[in-house]
């Protein structure tokens, strides 16, 4: 009895997490330039992520162009090799965008 309950158990967990995953999939973006974001958050929401140079002007630029969208979340492990979303230039984070509402 104690292993038919351990059993559901973990197959009611694993259901949730393939759940949470296939959430977290299907709500995150991976976008090139900041044209993209805007367009992007005009009729989506979830996070998108970019690379960025740091330019804390451009994060003020991104949040009233893209109409209320800032970064959320930065990725550590990230060693970006592309050019930032905004200026083009080398980037130097990989930082997840979300829309405030
Ligand atoms: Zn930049």
């Amino acid at each position: 009895m104690a292993e038919t309950l351990r059993g559901e158990l973990e197959k009611f967990q694993a259901s949730l997490l393939e759940r949470a995953q296939a959430f977290q999939r299907a709500n995150t973006f991976e976008l090139g330039t900041l044209d993209e974001v805007i367009a992007h958050f005009r009729d989506r929401g979830g996070f998108v992520w970019v690379q960025w140079c740091g330019d804390d002007a451009e994060e003020a630029r991104v949040k009233t162009d893209a109409g209320g969208v800032t970064i959320r979340t930065i990725d550590d492990d990230a060693k970006p090799t592309g050019k930032c979303f905004v200026c083009g230039k080398p980037a130097t984070l990989r930082v997840a965008l979300a829309k405030a509402y």
